[in-house]
């Protein structure tokens, strides 16, 4: 049998190998089962790749996407691996070849979609072939507490019974811990060895402002950070394809090579836009979610975003595209009140069961946590992760400028007795109103001007009030109603802070920097 080292040398070209790659490739060489928890970056791929070879017999690696397949594909064909891709982009007379030349035993990799691995007519070729091991990338996709499940994962566990003396190893870079059970379970894997890598980028410097006008916060950053336009590459990730095609031109009018990202654009113009991020210098990516899965660029300076994120993975994993060279890099996020409510919106109206949009919240929750916490942000990511007792890190906003907290207990009070009287039926920007005894039409319609909270927080102006709001609810005092509107809800936990026997400290936000052009609510 072929030796790693000897194949890491000849066929990739890299002198070593790095971190826990020698010991799972050994691991799965010998026939071992692996789940391998490793970030963005530190080299899932060669962790089967090689065994692939070392291994007599056709390696299966499921994949996701088609895209991340293609590249994979091609990139060890230029190594001289004999590698293939089946999936939908491919015609079935192409895809008989493939077969043929699986089972003559002439592929060493073959990436195949989750949905043809299970069919039964594909089970049975595999049957005729001679299986190295199985490859389960993206694994995460299992498990409905990863950020982004696949239900044709669920099938991949009759791959054990089938073949039960071919090792499996699972690979994701997003798990933490109930994703990570999950996984196993459900793969069948609780017998197969994990390699779990620290997840710190310590080169990357995590930075959350408050929004206030985003898009000029955004320049300001750029301008002062990264030199302003055309002199370093990065990724700005918005929500919505309509911000992105708007934030795009906007940076583009100021003079930055920003090109836009999203599923709405024809796949020609995507696939160009991409080609020109990876080859040119100084691009900015303009992108929503869809864009970065599978994207190997190292020299990426910064990753910003202009919404919220959908969880601490997702946004772990978008920013973990900033600095794989190991070089300093920046991950900035601008979030205000208004993205909080727009997210349980999003949850609500979406079609999930009751227990997904449990695990939602839950999710929504941990972000809001990071976003509003005093501590070292770098902590309670990697907390999130599993990984305890990391020292403050010195390399995030609130290591760097540490956050004043005061005694907010009397703010608490009112914005909360603000939400129970006006029923629990509105968002931030009516409770507000209240709270400010604004004059205006819902606010007489609804009769809230005869409340007794009406205009008794006119201490804190508007924006204040919503980071107060915002505290409350990453505090878990305040819930955001999932099933109706994105309303603020009570929680149990209030009572006592009602009831004046419980204290709420609150973080003094930042004054927010005044721009010259109006501002936009945050
Ligand atoms: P992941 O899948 O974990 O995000 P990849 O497998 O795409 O990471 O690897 C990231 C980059 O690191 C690739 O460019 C890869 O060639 C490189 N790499 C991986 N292992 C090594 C190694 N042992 N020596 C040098 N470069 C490596
Ligand atoms: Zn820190």
């Amino acid at each position: 049998m072929p030796v790693p080292l000897h194949i890491l040398k000849t066929v990739f070209g890299f002198p070593a190998f790095r971190g826990q790659q020698e010991e799972v490739i050994r691991h799965v060489v010998e026939g071992g089962d692996a789940l391998v928890l490793m970030p963005t970056g530190a080299g899932k791929s060669l962790c089967y790749q090689v065994p692939a070879l070392c291994r007599d017999g056709v390696a299966i690696v499921v994949s996701p996407l088609i895209a991340l397949m293609q590249n994979q594909v091609e990139a060890l064909n230029q190594l001289g691996v004999r590698a293939a891709a089946l999936n939908s982009a491919r015609s079935p007379d192409e895809a008989r070849v493939i077969e043929r030349r699986m089972q003559a035993g002439e592929l060493d990799l073959v990436y195949v979609a989750p949905e043809r691995l299970v069919l039964p007519g594909f089970l049975a070729l595999l049957e005729d072939c001679r299986i190295a091991l199985f490859a389960i990338d993206e694994a995460h996709c299992v498990s409905q507490w990863g950020h982004d499940f696949r239900p044709e994962y669920l099938q991949l566990a009759l791959l054990h019974e089938r073949f039960p003396s071919v090792p499996r190893i699972a690979l994701t870079a997003t798990a933490d811990g109930p994703t990570r059970k999950d996984i196993a379970e459900r793969l069948n894997l609780q017998e197969g060895r994990q390699f779990i890598a620290g997840f710190d980028r310590p080169n990357i410097r995590y930075r959350i402002a408050t929004k206030n006008n985003a898009r000029e916060q955004l320049a300001r950053f750029l301008e002062a950070e990264h030199g302003g336009p055309g002199a370093e590459s990065g990724i700005v990730y918005c929500l919505s394809r309509a911000k992105v095609e708007e934030t795009a031109s906007w940076l583009a009018g100021k003079g930055y090579t920003a090109l836009a990202y999203h599923a709405g654009l024809d796949q020609p113009v995507r696939a160009a836009n991409q080609q020109r991020f990876l080859r040119e210098e100084g691009i900015v990516m303009v992108a929503t979610i869809a864009f970065g899965m599978g994207i190997d660029k190292p020299d990426v300076r910064f990753v910003a975003h202009l919404d919220l994120p959908k969880s601490l993975e997702a946004y772990y994993q978008e920013t973990g595209r900033a600095g794989r060279d190991g070089l300093p890099a920046d991950a900035w996020m601008a979030y205000g009140l208004e993205d909080v409510g727009k997210l349980g919106q999003f949850i609500a109206s979406s079609q999930a069961s009751d227990a997904q949009k449990r695990i939602e919240r839950q999710k929504l929750n941990a972000l809001l946590g990071l976003c509003e916490t005093t501590r070292c942000r770098r902590q309670v990511l990697l907390e999130y992760f599993g990984e305890m007792g990391h020292p403050p890190c010195g390399n995030c906003d609130t290591c760097l400028e540490p956050v004043a907290s005061f005694d907010g207990t009397e703010l608490a009070r009112k914005a909360l007795s603000c939400v129970y009287r006006t029923g629990e039926s509105f968002g931030g920007g009516h409770v507000i109103d209240v709270l400010l005894g604004k004059d205006n039409e819902k606010i007489r319609r609804f009769g809230h001007d005869k409340l007794s909270t009406y205009g008794i927080g006119t201490e804190l102006p508007a924006d204040q009030w919503r980071s107060v709001l915002r505290q409350l609810v990453a505090a878990g005092l305040l819930s955001i109603d999932t099933e109706g509107h994105g309303a603020f809800k009570l929680t149990e936990t209030c009572r006592p802070v009602l009831r004046g026997e419980m204290r709420v400290d609150l973080r003094r936000d930042p004054l927010p920097v005044k721009g010259k052009s109006k501002t936009s609510a945050g």
